[in-house]
């Protein structure tokens, strides 16, 4: 038996108190089933993908705490296990398909067992047929625009005993006061807008996220006043592109400044920037604000004009390096990061090679690098590409081997300062702590657990590639 719901199509929109409030009643209907049964269920959580996908998982938790479940991290001993997957590559994709697959033999001996599957894989019509058919295991399949719905879909799927596909094809929605049990310790992750309208042409994101749309600046400043209470040190802004952000006639640059006019000692970040629509006021609001962090991720994607343009990326290489040019005459500390695709349909090794010479030509911190995959649905994955996967794997590792002579170089540059470092907890080597620079680089030091979640000095001593290491410089 199974049933499918889930609303027509339209425009984003916001979710009303009512709403809100009437899934709050379906979650206390659900705490009290189970108080009936006499039994405080379990929930195990597991996250795939990016920083939204993180932070929506926040919110799932919350929200199964608030009907009663108690998180586990055990997923043997879950009675509600939930998969938040991720569709952006074809990798992430398998590992979760593979992941569902061996929970069969789970749900062969705990027949109670609730598995469900949301998130951006979910929003794909194909993958959700997928689950359907083969993976009749699950019980429970919804899209990234029900988030809200979860006490609903989780009331109908342990009374009515059928499989519940909710998969809206809306073009999303905004959902405020739900609950949220973060797990970032002294790191916070806040979405200031959700989707995307920008349709790069690799990149299934505008298709499973929906349309571009922004919270009011109020409820956002609400939320990073909470987590500041809440001991949060490091907030991350989160968004596909927060530069188009606009909120109560407020763009991006505005909030930024409005967040670091909170009370209290803290960093703020945010990701990710796109070129496109990245502003010199954005930058100059950066460089004014003691509390946003020396650190910009800015993806390029490619170094070729050509394949920037058959990317639909709408900037130049030109207008980049400009813009890392005013990023660096505005703050010289500033410290960058980027996303690259390596492989892009029709790309030439010529055309790899500019990449090459724009991440030279920059110096990059860190590089998230990735090779094409190519998305069922997008213009991309119609386009001729010749290159094999072995030939764009060769490409790759040159990228690399480029890149972390980059990072060493500027982790080299950092020994002999004294940098103000957010310590976040314990490293792995016995009483030494771990902590986090405003250039986002990772630093170890000896210390003991009363700086953890503190900001202190530490002079650099040694570099390693990626991180470095230091001392605590005591007053
Ligand atoms: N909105 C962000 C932006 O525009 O930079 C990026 C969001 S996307 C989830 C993160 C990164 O995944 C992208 O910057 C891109 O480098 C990579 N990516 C997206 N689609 C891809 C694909 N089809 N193949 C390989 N990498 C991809
Ligand atoms: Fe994907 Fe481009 Fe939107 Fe980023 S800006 S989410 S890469 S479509």
């Amino acid at each position: 038996m199974e049933k499918t719901i889930g609303q027509a199509g339209g425009s984003p929109r916001n979710v009303t108190r009512e709403e809100v409030q009437q899934q709050r009643e379906y979650a206390a209907r659900v705490k009290a089933l189970w108080q009936q049964r006499g039994k405080t269920p379990l929930a195990y959580v597991r996250t795939y993908g990016c920083q939204q996908n993180v932070s929506d998982g926040e919110r799932f938790k919350g929200l199964l705490v608030e009907m009663g479940y108690q998180l586990t991290s055990e997923q043997e001993n879950a009675d509600f296990i939930l998969y938040n997957t991720c569709a952006v590559r074809e990798h992430a994709q398998d590992r979760v398909m593979g992941n569902v697959g061996a929970l069969k033999h789970l749900k062969a001996r705990k027949p109670d067992l609730v598995i469900a599957l949301c998130g951006c894989m979910m929003q794909q019509e194909h993958v959700a047929e997928k689950i359907r058919k083969s993976y009749p295991h699950v019980g429970l399949v919804f899209g990234t625009h029900a988030l809200h719905r979860l006490p609903q879909l989780v009331l109908e799927t342990l009374t009515d005993g059928k499989r519940v596909f909710d998969r809206d094809a809306c073009d999303g929605v905004i959902a405020e006061g739900l609950p949220v049990v973060r797990d970032g310790g002294v790191r916070g992750w806040l979405p200031v807008m959700y989707g995307c309208n920008n349709f790069c042409t690799y990149c299934v994101v505008p298709y499973v996220r929906g349309r571009e749309r922004s919270r009011e600046p109020g409820n956002i400043l609400q939320e990073a006043w909470e987590m500041l209470e809440g001991g949060v040190k490091d907030i991350t802004l989160l968004g596909q592109n927060v530069n188009s952000y606009r909120g109560g006639g407020m763009n991006f640059a505005q909030l930024v400044r409005e967040a670091c006019a909170l009370p209290g000692e803290f960093t703020l970040r945010f990701m990710t920037s796109h070129p496109k629509d990245c502003t010199k006021e954005l930058l100059a609001a950066m460089a004014e604000c003691d509390k946003a962090a020396r650190h910009l991720h800015l993806p390029f994607q490619s170094g070729s004009n050509r394949v920037l343009k058959e990317m639909n990326r709408q900037y130049t290489r030109e207008r980049y390096l400009e813009l890392v040019r005013t990023a660096r005459e505005l703050m010289p500390d500033i410290s960058l990061t980027s996303d690259v695709i390596v492989g892009f349909p029709g790309e030439t090794y010529e055309e790899f090679q500019e990449t090459l010479s724009l991440v030279r030509e920059v110096g990059f911190t860190s590089l998230y690098t990735f090779i094409f995959s190519p998305r069922e649905g997008t213009p991309a994955a119609r386009m001729p590409d010749p290159v094999s996967r072995e030939e764009k794997a060769g490409w790759l590792a040159e990228l690399l081997a480029v890149q972390e002579e980059c990072a060493a170089r500027r982790t080299a540059d950092m020994v002999g300062r004294r940098l103000r470092v957010l310590c976040e907890g314990k490293a792995k080597r016995d009483g030494w702590l771990i902590g986090r620079t405003s250039g986002n680089v990772i630093i170890e030091f000896p210390g003991g657990a009363e700086w953890i979640g503190r900001f202190v000095s530490v002079d650099v001593t040694e570099a390693l590639t990626w991180i470095v290491k230091g001392r605590l410089a005591l007053p």
